[in-house]
């Protein structure tokens, strides 16, 4: 049987974190989905289960928690096995293990490592006198609305400053990306909330240990809370509604990555893109054969045209085999040359669809 989707009721969000704020300004039927299902529906990208270990290594490097190979390569350990603990409880076990399933691994797992000696520079310090460092720091508002964890908060006699770690790309065009600025303008709010003065810098720093400051006024700060506070109070009152059209922002940047998909309807508003290789089609699948030589091929009708999908193999037979007769989504298709074949790849994934 393919999987099926259970109709949800949408949930309330109590609290608003840095990186929820981003997802909210984004598309707020997102998190709600994210909330109301708790874990994703489709699997993420391995390579994104690696950048979690990449960000948790170089931050422990960057505070000098780690210092030495040995020490590395016991905590990269730890961290793959936690990735692929949460993905086997996502029920995505075939990505497992992460080693086969991404592309130059061992390259990233060496540029990583290689940090390590770049680490003997201390990130630039702050102000004078002693320096307290403190990692992983818990801050709140004081009605509770907005909390967040701070990568790093160094505090010395004469400065305060947040940073937050970053493994992607920092800039967007010539400027910082937006979202990063939201994000280090609450941990701000949070700062001075939480501890009744505000830090005097902000940054963020990169995988190359390089560290850039975002320059900032509290009324900024304070207008960025104000803001998350709401869009919060909106997005619930929506849901409340059960207003989803209201919430739903599809776009093919928004919905790209979106692990929710098989819950949302209106991504399927989103015209296809004839140069994208991979791709999601939905249907009514007509048969399901397996052929003497072994391969496995379903056709499926699909926007008035029938289509055929090849390399199927391992758990999604059953799944095919109990979908005949079915409107049924696929995700993460691999296009062919000819515009009626498709192949399927080890992340893809069908699921019933109630109505087409
Ligand atoms: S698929 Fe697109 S519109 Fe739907 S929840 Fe995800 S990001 Fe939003």
């Amino acid at each position: 049987m393919g999987l099926q989707i259970k109709n949800i009721t949408l949930p309330n969000i109590d609290q608003i974190y840095p990186s929820l704020y981003s997802i909210l300004k984004r598309c707020p039927y997102e998190a709600l989905l994210a909330k109301a299902f708790q874990k994703p529906l489709l699997p993420y990208s391995p390579n994104a289960h690696l950048g979690n270990v990449v960000h948790e290594c170089i931050r422990l490097i960057l505070t000098n928690r780690i210092r030495t190979i040995n020490a590395f390569q016991n905590e990269w350990d730890v961290l793959i096995k936690r990735e692929e603990k949460t993905l086997r409880n996502n029920g995505f076990e075939f990505l497992i293990p992460i080693k086969r399933n991404v592309k130059e691994y061992s390259i990233k797992k060496m540029q990583v490592q290689a940090m390590l000696t770049k680490s003997s520079k201390p990130l630039p310090s702050v102000g004078k006198g002693k320096v307290d460092f403190n990692h992983e720091v818990w801050l709140h508002s004081r009605d509770g609305l907005i909390v967040g964890k701070a990568d790093l908060i160094k505090k010395s006699d004469t400065e305060t400053k947040i940073s937050d770690f970053k493994s992607g790309h920092i800039f967007d065009g010539d400027n910082i990306k937006q979202e990063y600025k939201d994000q280090l303008f609450l941990y701000a709010y949070l700062y001075n909330e939480d501890q009744g003065s505000p830090p005097d810098v902000l940054s963020v720093v990169d995988l190359e240990k390089k560290e850039f400051v975002i320059e900032f006024s509290m009324e900024e700060c304070y207008a960025t809370a104000n803001e998350a506070i709401r869009l919060l109070a909106e997005v619930n009152l929506h849901a409340m509604n059960d207003h989803r059209e209201k919430l739903a922002m599809p776009s093919k940047s928004n919905c790209q990555y979106c692990s929710y998909k098989p819950a949302c309807s209106y991504f399927w508003r989103l015209e296809s893109d004839e140069d994208d290789l991979f791709l999601n089609i939905r249907g009514e699948l007509l048969s399901f054969r397996e052929f003497i030589n072994g391969n496995l091929t379903a056709k499926l009708q699909c926007e008035g045209k029938e289509v055929l999908i090849g390399g199927i193999k391992g758990l999604l037979k059953e799944k095919f085999t109990g979908a005949v007769g079915k409107n049924v989504e696929l995700f993460n298709l691999k296009r062919c040359e000819d515009s009626t074949r498709f192949n399927v790849i080890n992340t893809t994934m069908l699921f019933e669809a109630s109505k087409i």
